[in-house]
């Protein structure tokens, strides 16, 4: 039992968060760089509920987090209702958008549904913290980040399975208790 609390103690984001080392890489949106057609394809190639949204890859700075119901829907009216949204559209998150070449298909605004200021921890946060944050805040998902880049992502479900491996109990009697 005594190692079993110290194990508890000592486990921190970076162990609990996704991806995990050997997995490839957290799928995330970029900005300012992507066309519609980008945006669908991880849309149906993943079942995540939402999707980080980065200033570039190279950079993995955090812009804000979309659900993907939300990005479904905008996508889906935008393509019915906006003129000129069509596959190759590029999709901006950003505040400013730049001014278009005259005959490039018009670009599609996003930020409306981009929540800015998404919870995040650092990859160095004992899990016990993690854990008393989603109980209090209600979160449903929190970012990792180190050094101000994104890292990962660790979810409500991630967070119960957490601990019902720690405890070995049933998981939603001890998060909502
Ligand atoms: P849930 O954890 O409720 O099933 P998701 O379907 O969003 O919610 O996530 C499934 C798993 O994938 C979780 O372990 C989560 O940490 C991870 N995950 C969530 N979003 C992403 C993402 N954008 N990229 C990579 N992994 C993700």
């Amino acid at each position: 039992l005594e190692a079993k609390e110290e194990f508890t103690h000592k486990t921190l984001a970076m162990d609990v968060m996704r991806p995990r080392r050997s997995d490839p890489a957290l799928t995330v949106l970029t900005q300012d760089t992507m066309t519609v057609e980008d945006v669908e394809a991880i849309i149906n190639e993943t079942t995540y509920s939402g999707y980080p949204v980065v200033v570039s890859r190279e950079s993995q700075r955090l812009v804000g987090f979309v659900l993907r119901r939300d990005l479904v829907i905008s996508i889906e009216n935008a393509r019915k209702k906006q003129e000129g949204i069509v596959s190759s559209s590029v999709i901006y998150f950003t505040d400013h958008c730049p001014p278009l070449p005259p005959c490039s298909p018009s670009m599609l605004k996003l930020r409306g549904i981009l929540d800015l200021s998404p919870f995040t921890v650092t990859d160095q946060t004992p899990m016990e913290i993690v854990v008393d944050i989603f109980r209090k805040l209600g979160l449903r998902q929190c970012l990792v980040t180190h050094n101000g880049k994104l890292l990962g992502i660790i979810t409500k479900k991630d967070v119960l399975k957490h601990i019902a491996q720690m405890a070995n109990q049933d998981p939603d009697s001890i998060l909502f208790n």
